[in-house]
C-alpha cells in the first residue's frame, strides 16, 4: 500500500525552515543506540535542526521507583540500590562511547546525579506530584547531556538547551499546562537562527518560579510538537524502533499492517482510544500550523515511513483495532427507583472528574448508568467511596475493551465469536465491545474484509 508519500508531502521549497527530530527512550537506550544517531543527524545539518530526546531506555520507570523509595520510611537501602544502578547504567554508556576521551561528560553527569540525590531532602515534605517532577526530569537532563557530548565528539556542533527554561507551564505537576505565549517567546529567542543543532529534553518544562514540571508520561512527542509549533517548523520526525504506525499492536494482532498515511484527526482518535502510537496531545499544535509528522525507524531509516498530515482520504482504508486491558466496569444504580436522568448523570460524571478518571465507554438506561474505566486503584477507590454514599454499585474487574475504527461489515461479530460482550457502543466510524479478559485470546487476528 504505497501512496508515493514521504518527503514530497513536506514543504521542501523553504530550505531555512526548521526540522524537529524526536528520539524516544528506545532509540537511545545504550551506547550502540546512541551511536546510531550520528549518521541520521549528519544528513540533516545543512538546515536548522532541533533534536528532542527522552530519557534513556526505561529510566523514567526507574526514577519512579527511586522516588517511591525516597518517600518511604526505612527504604534507604532500596533507594541507594536504585540510585547506584541508574548511575552505573549511564556510566556504562559513557565509557562505551567515550573511553577515556576528554570529551566524556562524566563529570557533568555526576554533578546531575548529585543534584538528584540531594533534592529529596528538600522535597520529601512536598506534595507527591511536585516531588515527582523535580525527580524524574533528571532522566532527560542526563540523557541529553550524554547525547550532546557525543554529537560534539563526532563533529556535529550541538548546543544543549534546558527545556525547563523553554517549555513554560503552570504548576499542575505531572500534567502541566502550557503557557503558549511565554513558551513561544522563550523558544524563538533562544533557538531561532541557531547555527548548531539544538538539543533539548522532551517531557519536561518549568514554571516561572523555576520548578521543573512534566507533561505526562510519554510526553516527549508533545514536546517535539511544541517546538515545531513555536518555530513554524517544516516537519517533525519521530524516530522509533518500528517503521511507522500500525493499524493494531503487532505484538497482539498477528496480521497488523503499517498505516502509511493518515490525518491528524484520525491519529488523534487512535491515540485517544488507547493506541500507544503518539501522545494524544501531539497532533493539535501540528495541525494548527499544517506541520506534517513522520514516524520513521532509526534501524531502517530508508523504509517507508508513516506520514500524518491534513489529508483524510486514506483514513478509512484499513480498519484499526485497539485493545485497552485491565478495565473495570462500574454500574451505578439508584436506591430510590428514580430515573438515572441527566441531573444524576451530571452528578456521577462530576465525581468521576473529581477523582481524576476518564470513562472509556459509557452506557445509560432508565435505571442504570455504567462506566468502563482504567484500573487506577487509588482513584477508583475515591470514586467508588463517593458513589456508594448515594447509589448502589456493581463492579466487575479484569476486562478488555476492544475498539475498532472503520470496522467493515460483520467484523465486530467475527472478532467477538465465542465471547460475551458486557457492553457495546457503535457510531459511524467506531465500534467498541467490552469482554472479560479471561475470554480473550493472547493473539488476535483482524478479520479479512468480505
Ligand atoms: N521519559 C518519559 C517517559 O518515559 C517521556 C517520554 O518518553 O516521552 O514517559
Ligand atoms: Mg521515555
Amino acid at each position: 500500500m504505497t501512496h508515493g508519500v514521504g518527503h514530497d508531502v513536506t514543504r521542501q521549497g523553504e530550505p531555512d525552515m526548521t526540522t524537529v527530530f524526536k528520539f524516544g527512550g528506545a532509540s537511545i537506550k545504550d551506547a550502540d543506540a546512541i551511536r546510531h544517531l550520528t549518521p541520521l543527524l549528519e544528513e540533516h545539518t545543512d538546515r536548522p535542526l532541533i533534536v528532542v530526546v527522552s530519557a534513556m531506555g526505561k529510566t523514567t520507570n526507574k526514577l519512579e521507583a527511586l522516588l517511591a523509595a525516597a518517600r518511604s520510611e526505612g527504604k534507604e537501602d532500596a533507594y541507594r540500590e536504585c540510585f547506584e544502578a541508574l548511575q552505573a547504567d549511564h556510566h556504562e554508556a559513557m565509557e562505551a562511547l567515550f573511553g577515556d576521551s576528554r570529551d566524556s561528560p562524566a563529570e557533568r553527569v555526576d554533578a546531575l546525579f548529585d543534584e538528584l540525590d540531594a533534592l529529596h531532602r528538600k522535597h520529601r515534605a512536598s506534595p507527591y506530584a511536585r516531588h515527582y517532577d523535580q525527580t524524574v526530569c533528571y532522566g532527560e537532563l542526563i540523557s541529553t547531556t550524554i547525547v550532546a557530548a557525543w554529537l560534539n565528539h563526532c563533529g556535529i556542533a550541538t548546543d544543549w538547551h534546558d527545556a525547563r527554561e523553554l517549555v513554560r507551564t503552570d504548576a499542575c505537576h505531572q500534567a502541566a499546562n502550557l503557557d503558549w505565549a511565554a513558551t513561544a517567546d522563550a523558544i524563538r529567542e533562544r533557538l531561532r537562527g541557531s547555527e548548531c543543532v539544538a538539543l533539548t529534553q522532551g517531557f519536561i518544562g518549568g514554571t516561572e518560579h523555576g520548578d521543573a514540571t512534566t507533561l505526562g508520561r510519554e510526553g516527549s512527542d508533545f514536546s517535539a510538537a511544541i517546538f515545531a509549533h513555536c518555530l513554524d517548523a517544516r516537519e517533525v520526525v519521530i524516530w522509533k524502533d518500528v517503521t511507522g504506525l500500525f493499524n493494531a499492536d503487532p505484538r497482539r494482532f498477528d496480521n497488523a499492517i503499517q498505516l502509511e498515511r493518515l490525518s491528524y484527526a484520525e491519529a488523534t482518535e487512535l491515540a485517544w482510544h488507547g493506541a500507544k502510537v503518539i501522545h494524544p496531545k501531539t497532533l493539535g499544535p501540528l495541525q494548527e500550523k499544517s506541520i506534517p509528522l513522520t514516524v520513521r525507524s532509526f534501524e531502517t531509516p530508508d523504509a517507508t515511513p508513516s506520514v500524518i498530515d491534513a489529508e483524510r482520504r486514506f483514513d478509512a482504508e484499513a480498519p484499526s483495532c485497539i485493545l485497552r486491558e485491565e478495565q473495570v466496569w462500574i454500574e451505578v444504580l439508584p436506591r430510590d427507583f428514580a430515573f438515572m436522568d441527566e441531573p444524576r448523570q451530571h452528578d456521577i460524571l462530576g465525581r468521576l472528574v473529581e477523582a481524576g478518571l476518564h470513562a472509556n465507554l459509557v452506557d445509560s438506561s432508565a435505571m442504570r448508568f455504567a462506566l468502563c474505566l482504567d484500573n487506577k486503584p487509588e482513584r477508583l477507590e475515591q470514586l467508588i467511596d463517593s458513589l456508594e454514599a448515594d447509589y448502589e454499585i456493581n463492579r466487575e474487574d479484569g476486562l478488555t475493551l476492544l475498539t475498532v475504527r472503520h470496522p467493515q461489515p460483520g467484523m465486530m461479530d467475527t472478532l467477538s465469536e465465542g465471547r460475551e460482550a458486557l457492553a457495546e457502543r457503535r457510531n459511524a466510524t467506531t465500534a467498541q465491545r467490552l469482554f472479560r479478559s479471561s475470554d480473550c485470546p493472547e493473539t488476535w487476528h483482524i478479520p479479512e474484509s468480505r
